[in-house]
């Protein structure tokens, strides 16, 4: 196991595209980081260039306490899953899983105790003499996993590695690298674009966009104090909602107003940094489940969004009602025994203590 230190890391790929600018990161020993953010962001970039698959183009990167940056990726100890797997077709998963200590002259009696330990630990007991045809999409994610496991590297990298499974499964494999990143107290990186697998997978997340780190942070600090509006509105579904618009009064009569005629007065705790930006254009950032639920109902002293409704959607466990105030667009997530009608003006309590506030030039969230 090792940490891994990311310095001043860029990659500029033939043709002057930047695909990472100024990365920094700190991954302690042990610890599960995600790097998530939209396609094309410089996350596979970056866990390629920790694997040394993609050379860097300015910074240092070091595992353990050795800087790797001219080690070629064979040295790293790290070991990599991938989206695809990238099994042999033609080896069995027991060979499959050989494959790698086989070429590093392991002894025979070493390679299958280590095959047995992973096989035991992932469930392929029994699927050992099998082709990687003959299994399941899950099996053979299972399978690379394994592969990477018998190898017993300082770091394990992974890309993207259930987007190939479907829904069920994806959730099913999730819980199970979760799991195993606890048994294994092992060094872990990984990619992908699904906020949700970031969320729930992550000790920490760093959350990219256009190769700029916009933030790292565990999951619930990166909900409750996003840096700015793009990771604010990545993280969370349905988003947060968000309404331009502007402050005006001052002290408790400090108001914000957004575009459409929406009302509401600033919490106390956001009246002094607010003072600074009278007049400006300011966005209001307030997520669905503080718009309209059951326990705001019974607040008689919040404030009110007065709102017409557009959509109801009934999701079971829950409603998201959709609500417009002139150009301002609002998502409510509601009790789904509470019955809106389309059409119809509501007001619905807001739990303004909670709404985020941002600079609408610069998106950077206003503290
Ligand atoms: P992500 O994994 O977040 O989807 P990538 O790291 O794959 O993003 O890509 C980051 C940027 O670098 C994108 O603009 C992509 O088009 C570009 N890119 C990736 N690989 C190459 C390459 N081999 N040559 C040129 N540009 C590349």
């Amino acid at each position: 196991m090792a940490k891994v230190t990311l310095q001043h890391v860029d990659k500029v790929y033939p043709g002057n595209v930047k695909a990472v600018a100024d990365f920094n990161l700190d991954i302690a020993d042990g610890e599960f980081v995600v790097l998530v953010g939209p396609s094309g962001c410089g996350k596979s970039t970056t866990l390629r260039m920790v694997a040394g698959l993609e050379e860097i183009s300015a910074g240092s990167i070091a595992i353990g306490d050795r800087v790797v940056n001219d080690i070629p990726p064979k040295d790293r100890d790290i070991a990599m899953v991938f989206q695809n797997y990238a099994l042999y077709p033609h080896m069995t998963v027991y060979d499959n899983m050989a494959f790698g200590l086989k070429l590093r002259k392991f002894s025979r009696q070493e390679i299958d105790q280590r095959i047995r330990e992973a096989a035991r630990i992932l469930g392929l007991e029994q699927l050992l003499e099998r082709r990687p045809k003959a299994l399941s999409g899950g099996q053979r994610q299972r399978v690379a996993v394994g592969r990477a496991i018998v190898r017993k590297p300082a770091v394990f990298l992974f890309d993207e590695p259930l987007s190939n499974l479907d829904a069920k499964l994806r959730v099913q494999m999730r819980v199970e690298i979760s799991q195993l990143h606890d048994q294994l107290a092992a060094t872990m990186l990984y990619v992908t674009h699904d906020q949700i697998e970031a969320m729930t997978m992550g000790d920490r997340i760093v959350v990219m966009k256009d190769g700029l780190v916009h933030q790292v942070a565990d999951p619930l600090t990166l909900y409750d104090d996003p840096a700015d509006m793009f990771v604010a509105g990545f993280i969370g579904t349905p988003p947060m909602n968000f309404a331009n618009g502007q402050v005006s009064g001052t002290g408790e009569h400090m108001m914000f107003l957004a575009e459409g005629g929406v009302k509401l007065p600033v919490p106390p705790a956001m009246r002094a940094s607010l003072a600074a930006y009278l007049g400006r254009p300011v966005t209001l950032g307030i997520r669905p489940e503080d718009i309209g639920s059951l326990r705001a109902e019974q607040d008689a002293s919040l404030p009110r969004l007065k709102a017409k409704v557009d959509v109801v959607e009934p999701m079971g466990s829950e409603a998201y009602v959709h609500l417009s105030a002139g150009p301002a667009r609002f998502t409510a997530r509601t009790d789904p025994h509470q019955q809106f009608r389309v059409g119809t003006e509501v007001e619905l309590p807001v739990f303004i203590s909670k709404a985020r506030f941002f600079d609408t030039a610069t998106e950077q969230r206003i503290r």
